[in-house]
């Protein structure tokens, strides 16, 4: 201990070790042991933590969540499909109103 490594993100920073939380997909995994930058707030997980954040992941079928689509077509509208893993996670059903807006230049929010 005692090494004070500075953050190789904003190069300015020292990294200490605490505990943070993580979140993924707005769900609470826990709190995990982390280096964090003091200046910047980036953090790292060891290899360790990482494979136990990645099996809790999977436990809770969060993991690879993030898909590839494609905007499709149908009459006047471009449609997007919601995969499967994802309808069942946030229990979104057919004929469900939803809110959609942009947020940016390259996001798009659906609220449900
Ligand atoms: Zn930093």
């Amino acid at each position: 201990m005692g090494n004070m490594r500075k953050c190789p993100v904003c190069e300015k920073g020292t990294l200490v070790r605490k505990k943070v939380p993580y979140t993924v997909y707005g769900v609470l995994l826990g709190t995990f042991p982390a280096e964090v930058c003091v200046g910047c707030n980036e953090q790292w997980f060891d290899e360790e933590t990482a494979e136990k954040i990645e099996r809790i992941e999977k436990q809770k079928g969060l993991f690879g969540m993030s898909k590839q689509s494609k905007i499709g077509y149908s009459g006047n509208s471009l449609i997007v499909r919601i995969p499967q893993s994802i309808a069942k996670l946030m229990n979104i059903k057919k004929e469900m109103p939803i809110s959609i807006y942009p947020e940016g230049k390259n996001r798009i929010m659906i609220e449900i």
